[in-house]
C-alpha cells in the first residue's frame, strides 16, 4: 500500500473532490498538469452532490444580464460587507464558467428567481438534476484528462519545504499515513465545517449548536485546520456560522415550500417571520422561536405547485401533517407538538385577508420569494403542515484568498504553492447570501484555482 500510494506524486493535488475540487481538477489536468484528486469519503461529492443545484451566473444564453447588474445584487445580498474584489472576479468570469460547463456536458434547463435577485440568476440544471448532475459530468470529465481520483484517502496535514512553500500533503489510507509530494502546487477544496461541533462551538453564536446540518459527511473543517496549522488566515468565521434553511432532520430534507406561497408559523400558531426572505433569515428569526419550531403551513393548491418544482424532490421531501380542514390541521398540530389550535386558525384567516387587501401589515410580504411569484390565500382543502427546525446547508467564513485563489497568511503575504477554493474559503458571501452562489463560488473559484495550481510551474523557484 505505501509503494502504491508513494507512486501518486503528482504536479497537483487537490484535496476534496466537491464541485471546487473537481472543477480545479479537471482544468489542471486540461493544462496537462498530472492531477491527483484526493477524497476522504468512499463516495466523492461532498455536499454539492447533496444541493439544489442552482448556480447563480449572468451574461448566460438563459439569463443575459449584465456582470454589473449582477454584482449589484451580490453586494446588495451580502449586505454590503464582504471581500468585494471576489464578487468582481465571480461575474467577471460567471459567462466563460457557463459556457465551459456547457463544454463539459452540463446542460441547464431553466432559472430560478430568488431573493435579492433583480433578474432570475440561478440556473438549474437538467440531466439528474441537482447538484448530482454537476458532480456526474465534472467526475467523467476529470476522469476522460486523467485525473487520479483516490478515495477513502483523507488529508491530513500540509508540507511545506524550508522557503515556507506547500510542497506536499500528508495523508491517512486504510489506517497508514504517507507523504504524496506535489511538484507546482496543492489545492485545498475540502468543503466547510458544519459537522464539526467544536468549531461550531468555537465561532458560533449562541443557538449555533442547535442548528441541523443537511450537509456532506466529509464537512469536518479538515482544511481550514490544515490551513490554520500552518498560519493561513482566516475571515467571516464568526458570522458565518448560520442556519440556512427549514429542515426535516428524520427526513433529511429541507422545504422551501413557502416560496411557493405556504407561511411559516411557530408554536403558538404565529407568524414570526416575512416568509418570502432569503432562507437564511427565516432560519435565525426560526431559532428564536419556542424549541426552535418553524412549521409551514399550505392548501392543496400550493403543494401542487411546490410538487412540480423539481427542487422539492432534490431536496427531499419532508413530513407532512394532513387534514380537510384548518380545525383539524390544528388539533393534529397540537395533539403531535402542543402547536396552538386557535393561534394558527387566527393566523391563516388574518393571512388571507391581509391577501385579498394586497398588504401584509405585520412582515410586509409582496411575494412568494423576493419580488417574484403573486401570493395567494390559503384556502383549497386538504390543508398541509411540516413541522421542521432551523438546518444548514452551509457556512460562510473560511480560509482567506486573493483574487488567484492564493492562500493568504496572516501577515497578509501569499502562501507559496497552496490555493483555495468553495465552501473551506471565506469572504465572498461576507455577512449574506445569495441562492445559487455557493455552488457558484465553488465551481468559478475552484476553475481558477486548478488552473493557477498547473501555471505554477512558472513561478516554481
Ligand atoms: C441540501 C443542500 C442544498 C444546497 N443547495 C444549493 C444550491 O442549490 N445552490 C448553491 O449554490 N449551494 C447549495 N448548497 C451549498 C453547496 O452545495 C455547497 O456550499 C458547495 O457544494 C460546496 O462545494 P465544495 O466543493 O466547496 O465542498 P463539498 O461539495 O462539500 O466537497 C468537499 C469534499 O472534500 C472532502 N474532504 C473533506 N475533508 C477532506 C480531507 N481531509 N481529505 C480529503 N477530502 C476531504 C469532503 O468529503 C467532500 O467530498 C446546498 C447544500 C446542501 C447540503
Amino acid at each position: 500500500m505505501a509503494a502504491d500510494i508513494e507512486q501518486e506524486n503528482a504536479d497537483v493535488i487537490v484535496i476534496g473532490a466537491g464541485v471546487a475540487g473537481l472543477f480545479a481538477a479537471v482544468e489542471a489536468a486540461e493544462m496537462d498538469a498530472s492531477v491527483v484528486l484526493l477524497e476522504s469519503q468512499p463516495e466523492i461529492g461532498g455536499s454539492s452532490r447533496l444541493s439544489g443545484g442552482y448556480v447563480t451566473l449572468c451574461e448566460t444564453e438563459l439569463e443575459p444580464g449584465s456582470r454589473d447588474e449582477l454584482l449589484a445584487d451580490l453586494d446588495e445580498a451580502h449586505h454590503h460587507d464582504s471581500h468585494f474584489e471576489l464578487s468582481r472576479v465571480y461575474t467577471e468570469n460567471s459567462a466563460d464558467t457557463y459556457l465551459r460547463l456547457k463544454d463539459l456536458g452540463v446542460e441547464f434547463i431553466g432559472t430560478m428567481h430568488f431573493s435579492h435577485m433583480s433578474k432570475p440568476w440561478a440556473h438549474e440544471p437538467g440531466g439528474i438534476g441537482g447538484g448530482a448532475e454537476l458532480v456526474l459530468k465534472l467526475e467523467k470529465a476529470a476522469k476522460r484528462r486523467g485525473v487520479k481520483i483516490l478515495a477513502s484517502t483523507r488529508a491530513r496535514r500540509l508540507v511545506l519545504n524550508e522557503q515556507g512553500r506547500v510542497t506536499g500533503v500528508e495523508v491517512s489510507q486504510d489506517g497508514s499515513i504517507n507523504v504524496l509530494r506535489a511538484r507546482r502546487a496543492v489545492v485545498l477544496t475540502t468543503g466547510g465545517f458544519t459537522r464539526n461541533p467544536e468549531l461550531i462551538k468555537e465561532h458560533g453564536k449562541a443557538g449555533a449548536e442547535k442548528i441541523t446540518p443537511l450537509t456532506g459527511p466529509g464537512s469536518l473543517g479538515d482544511g481550514l485546520l490544515m490551513g490554520r496549522d500552518i498560519n493561513a488566515a482566516t475571515t467571516y468565521l464568526d458570522i458565518g456560522v448560520a442556519p440556512t434553511g427549514p429542515v426535516d432532520p428524520v427526513m433529511n430534507a429541507m422545504s422551501l415550500v413557502n416560496y411557493k406561497g405556504a407561511i411559516l408559523v411557530n408554536k403558538n400558531g404565529q407568524r414570526f417571520c416575512r416568509e418570502s426572505d432569503v432562507y437564511l433569515d427565516l432560519s435565525w428569526a426560526g431559532l428564536k422561536q419556542p424549541e426552535t419550531l418553524m412549521i409551514q403551513i399550505y392548501d392543496a393548491a400550493i403543494r401542487r405547485d411546490y410538487m412540480q418544482w423539481k427542487l422539492a424532490h432534490v431536496l427531499g421531501l419532508c413530513r407532512e401533517t394532513k387534514a380537510g380542514t384548518l380545525e383539524e390541521l390544528g388539533a393534529a398540530l397540537h395533539a403531535s407538538h402542543g402547536v396552538d389550535a386557535q393561534g394558527l386558525r387566527r393566523t391563516v384567516a388574518t393571512y388571507n385577508r391581509y391577501v385579498e387587501a394586497g398588504r401584509d401589515p405585520d412582515f410586509d410580504r409582496t411575494h412568494c420569494v423576493g419580488t417574484a411569484g403573486d401570493l395567494r390565500p390559503l384556502l383549497e382543502p386538504p390543508f398541509y403542515a411540516a413541522v421542521l427546525v432551523p438546518g444548514t446547508t452551509h457556512f460562510n467564513g473560511g480560509l482567506r484568498v486573493n483574487r488567484n485563489m492564493q492562500v493568504i497568511n496572516a501577515q497578509g503575504d501569499i502562501i507559496l504553492g497552496l490555493y483555495a477554493a468553495g465552501e473551506v474559503t471565506g469572504g465572498f458571501h461576507g455577512a449574506g447570501y445569495m441562492s445559487g452562489s455557493f455552488l457558484g463560488s465553488s465551481l468559478i473559484f475552484g476553475r481558477i484555482a486548478g488552473k493557477n495550481a498547473a501555471d505554477e510551474i512558472a513561478r516554481v523557484v
